[in-house]
């Protein structure tokens, strides 16, 4: 069987000890897998062959050439040595210098041809310092190819890892099965693996090489969708006994506002999932503001209706903090009983907590991931809300189900993310899109600004505290960053308490910092006791200060247009108008189109949409985590193509068949290692 060879560790190719291994771990291989889709990050086109006098200062090119001189090596200081000989073809004559390399005199003979790969340079004439070569007639390793550069870790050289990787595909080729049915291959014009894998360590032309790519690119999308259609078909499966009451009436009247359209259609949804026989698997997506929490409410309140238990994991202690006030207001007064659970809890507090939920004397339990990685037990859970559930991965989703007997689970959402590109993403789940906000939320109004307003919005931020409002600072950086000179946090809060603002309190939240810390300062801020909090992107995750009116961000033209949207959304929450002022000093005209888009628009979707359409979905997805699975070939930018194509092809597979016939076992493993082993369903 393939499985165990591919997963086999490095150390049974002859020549690799523990040494080697522990270099080889840096990388992240462990495993001959690991090594033969250890893909390269770059190549480097040697197949140009040139004579010398067509040689380029600056542009390395390949070239035959005979030794025209015997090399002579002389020492210039302690450890310095230097090897001059001269090399010729008919067009000319080359000097080649090598530097610490004496044995380069017993290598390359007076008289016999070469094959040289460098860069002309032209300090003292025209010369050629430390060429790469070999035999002229034994070429093809470091000249006369395309050659695979990959990335590499001290002690790692660029030539030794690709040979390590040859030997790995030597054991691994002919045993490793085409994941791929010979059917999706003719439909998709697909390469065979054997050939895939081989072609992209080392390809002989480029369009060999991008088929190659295209190929491996594909056998990573359908594992990743064959992954999620296998999640999905497991869910189908099992059983959960309908909830029987549903009728959420004393909520719906217990809330202070009636629900937008949006939002009782969501609310309908979940209703169906929960009566229909199976756990429901629902990603509600909304953007900010738009309401979420409440439908969370309406869902816990059906689980309570029906005597089970229901948890709500929040991403951060403060959200959970913030969630708990809000929700015990609504739904206490119902009769449900809720706690708080998070890791700042005393121990008294917490084993008492712990029992009460042991013995079901709480109803609707609140917390971080502590929830799910202490040792709390909940016997009778029944629903599981996950907040701001881009924050976890596809692992997670599987582990929150193993706490409860099968719980519905519920995941909130305010990335928007086109649509077309969700149903993907989260395969393995329904989704119900909120695409309104509720009635008369004044739209914020965003400003796009250059350096010479910095004194008018200086004075504006002092007008919002003079309303006893309080005022977002965001920056791109944590730490001083000459290179780029980009406005850092700390530096930037320190000049404002210090020269601009001395008379009023500035608070600074920062990634770095301790957790611990990071609580402190966003707690200040929600108490009023700072009344700027300078910040990082940390803020982004949907905590609720109503008081902030206005968010100003500095070198805006660093985020991207949903980033940016989503730190907008830290204000014009509450009933007074709120403000968004976006510092760029940038001139680039593209640059300055995707922020008056954004300025021109307090839509989500429509935001998602353009940024997407502005950036290509590589840096759309670039910088933010979406619980996806570690891609190693594919990108979901540059390949989107590809992952609707792979997609497809995966419904043709019969889901019912795959954990049972044994034609699929390689896809299987594939998958498994694709998820890190985290597919619960697997196991
Ligand atoms: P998010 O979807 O970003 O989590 P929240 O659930 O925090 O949004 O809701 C934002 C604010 O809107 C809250 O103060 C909430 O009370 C209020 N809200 C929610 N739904 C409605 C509605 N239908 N009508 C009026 N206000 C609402
Ligand atoms: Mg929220």
């Amino acid at each position: 069987m393939s499985s165990s060879i591919l997963r086999q560790s490095v150390t049974s190719l002859p020549k690799i000890g523990k040494a080697r291994a522990a270099q080889l771990e840096k990388l992240g291989i462990r495993t001959l897998y690991d090594l033969i889709t250890y893909f390269p990050r770059a190549y480097e086109d040697r197949t140009h062959m040139v004579k010398i006098d067509e040689l380029v200062v600056g542009e390395p090119a390949c070239f035959r050439a005979i030794v025209a001189s015997v090399p002579h090596t002389s020492r210039i200081r302690d450890r310095l040595t230097v090897t001059k000989l001269t090399v010729a073809d008919e067009t000319a004559r080359l000097r080649l210098v090598f530097f610490n390399q004496p044995y380069v005199s017993d290598s390359l003979q007076y008289g016999k041809e070469y094959c040289f790969y460098g860069a002309l340079q032209e300090d003292y004439g025209a010369q050629m310092r430390n060429p790469q070569f070999e035999d002229a007639e034994q070429s093809g390793v470091v000249t006369n190819r395309i050659l695979p550069i990959y990335s590499l870790t001290e002690g790692v050289r660029n030539k030794w890892l690709g040979e390590t990787v040859a030997a790995a595909l030597r054991v691994c080729l002919p045993i490793i099965d085409d994941i791929l049915p010979p059917s999706v291959l003719r439909k998709y014009g697909l390469m065979p693996a054997q050939e895939a894998y081989r072609a992209i360590h080392a390809p002989k032309s480029f369009d060999e090489l991008s088929n190659a790519k295209r190929r491996l690119v594909f056998e990573e999308f359908f594992i990743f969708s064959a992954g999620l259609a296998l999640l999905r078909a497991d869910r189908e499966e099992q059983k959960k006994t309908a909830w029987q009451k549903t009728d959420i009436s004393e909520y719906l009247n217990a809330l202070p506002y009636s629900l937008t359209n949006a939002q009782m259609q969501a609310l309908r949804d979940i209703q169906a999932d929960v009566t229909s026989g199976h756990p429901m698997n629902r990603l509600i997506q909304g953007d900010v503001g738009s309401g979420k929490t409440a439908i969370a409410a309406a869902a816990a309140y059906l689980a309570f209706l029906n005597a089970e238990q229901a948890a709500l994991i929040a991403p951060t202690e403060i959200l959970a903090e913030q969630h708990f006030k809000s929700l015990s207001a609504l739904l206490q007064p119902l009769g449900m009983r809720i706690a708080l659970l998070t890791g700042s809890l005393a121990a008294g507090e917490k084993k008492k907590l712990k029992s009460q939920l042991e013995n079901r004397e709480i109803d609707f339990v609140i917390g971080t991931h502590a929830l799910l990685t202490e040792d709390v037990s909940i016997p009778s859970l029944g629903l599981v809300i996950t907040d701001e559930q881009h924050r976890f991965g596809v692992q997670q989703r599987g582990t929150l189900a193993s706490k409860g007997v099968d719980p519905h689970l519920l995941f909130l959402s305010a990335t928007p993310i086109p649509r077309t590109l969700s149903l993907i993403l989260y395969g393995d789940m329904d989704v119900s899109v909120i695409s309104e906000l509720p009635p008369g939320r004044k739209p914020i109004e965003t400003y796009l600004v250059g350096e010479t307003m910095r004194r008018r919005i200086f004075a504006f931020i002092r007008k919002q505290a003079a309303e006893h409002h309080q005022v977002y600072v965001v920056c791109p950086a944590v730490e001083e960053n000459t290179e780029l000179e980009l406005k850092s946090a700390e530096m930037w809060a320190d000049t404002l308490q210090k020269t601009v603002f001395p008379d009023l309190s500035v608070g600074l939240l920062h990634g770095k910092m301790k957790a611990a810390d990071k609580d402190a300062a966003m707690r200040r801020f929600v108490e009023h006791k700072t009344d700027i909090l300078v910040a990082t992107t940390v803020i982004e995750v949907g905590v609720d200060v109503p008081n902030a009116t206005l968010i100003v961000i500095e070198d805006a033209d660093r985020f991207g247009l949903s980033q940016l949207h989503q730190l907008r959304g830290r204000v014009g929450r509450g009933d007074a108008q709120s403000y968004c002022v976006l510092f760029s000093s940038t001139k680039r005209e593209e640059t300055l189109e995707r922020l008056k888009a954004f300025c021109a628009t307090n839509d989500g979707f429509k935001i998602a949409e353009k940024d997407l359409a502005l950036r290509g979905p590589g840096d759309f997805f670039g910088n933010r985590q979406h619980g996806l699975p570690q891609f190693r070939v594919a990108d979901l930018g540059a390949d989107l193509q590809t992952l609707y194509e792979a997609q497809e092809a995966t419904k043709l597979l019969q889901a019912d068949d795959l954990l049972s016939s044994d034609e699929y076992a390689p896809l299987i493993e594939r998958i498994h290692i694709l998820f890190a082993e985290g597919m619960p369903v697997l196991n």
